[in-house]
């Protein structure tokens, strides 16, 4: 029961950018953060310690905080592209979550972690 909804030959580059995306953020991430041991699948960035002075400590802070949206930033990134790929694996890849029909090929080549059609996602946005 393998149904394809997706053309391969549309699939198979998405699915080699999303994997090529997913390593980049993950470098990146690893870069300046490291896991938190609390928050299983949370990442921390590494505190940066430029001194014992005040001066240097709020600058610490500053970068830390900064660091910290960085990251998330790049967490959110990395679970959009992860569950893409799940939808590449699964076979759902390309299928609007909301309507179950096909999302406009050109809209998964600009935004590959696209989940919903554009009819829904501006429906939605409408509701908010
Ligand atoms: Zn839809």
């Amino acid at each position: 029961m393998n149904k394809m909804s997706m053309d391969k030959k549309i699939i198979a580059p998405i699915k080699k950018d999303l994997t090529k995306k997913r390593k980049e953020v993950m470098a990146e991430l690893a870069s300046f953060t490291k896991e938190d041991k609390h928050a299983k699948a949370m990442r921390r960035p590494n505190f940066t310690d430029l001194g014992v002075a005040n001066d240097d400590n709020a600058k610490e802070v500053d970068i830390y905080t900064t660091n910290l949206s960085v990251s998330k930033v790049l967490e959110g990134a990395l679970q959009d592209i992860e569950a893409a790929l799940k939808r590449v694996e699964k076979g759902t890849y390309g299928v609007c979550k909301y309507c179950g029909r096909e999302i406009n090929p050109k809209r998964l080549l600009a935004r590959p972690v696209s989940s919903a059609c554009v009819a829904c996602k501006s429906k939605l946005q409408k509701s908010v």
